[in-house]
Parts: C-alpha cells; structure tokens; sequence
C-alpha cells in the first residue's frame, strides 16, 4: 500500500492489489492491532479496499532505523510520510485497545528532515524509475 499524500485530516493512499485511489479520514484509522490477545503495535491497518476488499497496512520506522540506503528515493520519502502519519494518529489518541501510547517508540522525523523533502506539502510524485528493486549496479560483477 503506498501513501500518496498527508492533509491535515486525511490520507491518500493507492491499493498495491487494484491501483484503486482513495482517501481515508485520519479518525478511521488506528495504530496497532489486537487479534485474539495479541497486540501488533507496529503497523497501521487501513480499513479495506472499497473496490478489490483488499486490507493493507504500513509499517513506521522503528526508533533506531538506520536511513534508507538511498535518501531522496520514492522509498526513503514514503517512509516520512508513514512516520509522520504515525505521529499524527498518536496525537491525536488514535491509538488501539490496549497500547499505551508513551510506549510507541518510533522514529520521530524532524521538522528539517521534513521541509527538505516535502517542501511544496505532503505528497509523492509518482513512481519513477528510482523504483525498481534489487537491480541496483552496485550488485552487478566488475569486469
Ligand atoms: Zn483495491
């Protein structure tokens, strides 16, 4: 699942499994998820595709994430925006039965590391060929 754009009450998001674009209130999601006991902290649940039924969720750095290996990429900057949503629904106690909110430890993004690579707003430019995985030349034999 990919966010495309963070507003101050909403998220837009594409589903990975149809492409459907949708936008969600920031007061239907949570942080975590409790199944039979058992509490997941570390991912953010979407509420499931209105077109394919698929659920999808995101995953906030952890608190001692190193950078991505390339700064700037479609991945390192949708990681922000996956951070900052989480901070958000932290704010504003949209956090699961069960947790405690001062025990979410996640990667805080700071106010410079924001404007640096979202200065015109919150949003992803599409993807790009930065995008493919696993082919980068570094990986490839030296003659
Ligand atoms: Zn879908």
């Amino acid at each position: 699942m990919t966010i495309k754009k963070i507003t101050d009450n909403t998220v837009e998001q594409t589903c990975d499994a149809c492409g459907h674009v949708r936008s969600c209130s920031l007061d239907e999601l949570t942080v975590g998820v409790v199944n039979e006991g058992r509490i997941n902290a570390g991912v953010i649940p979407f509420p499931c595709c209105d077109n394919c039924g698929s659920v999808e969720y995101v995953i906030p750095s952890k608190e001692d994430t190193v950078d991505h290996p390339s700064t700037g990429s479609f991945g390192h900057r949708h990681a922000i925006l996956v951070d900052i949503l989480h901070e958000r629904l932290v704010e504003r106690g949209r956090v699961a039965r069960g947790i405690e909110p001062a025990k979410l430890k996640k990667r805080k993004r700071t106010k410079e590391e924001i404007d640096r690579w979202f200065k015109d707003g919150l949003e992803l430019a599409p993807l790009s060929d930065e995008s493919h995985k696993g082919e980068d030349a570094e990986t490839r034999p030296q003659q």
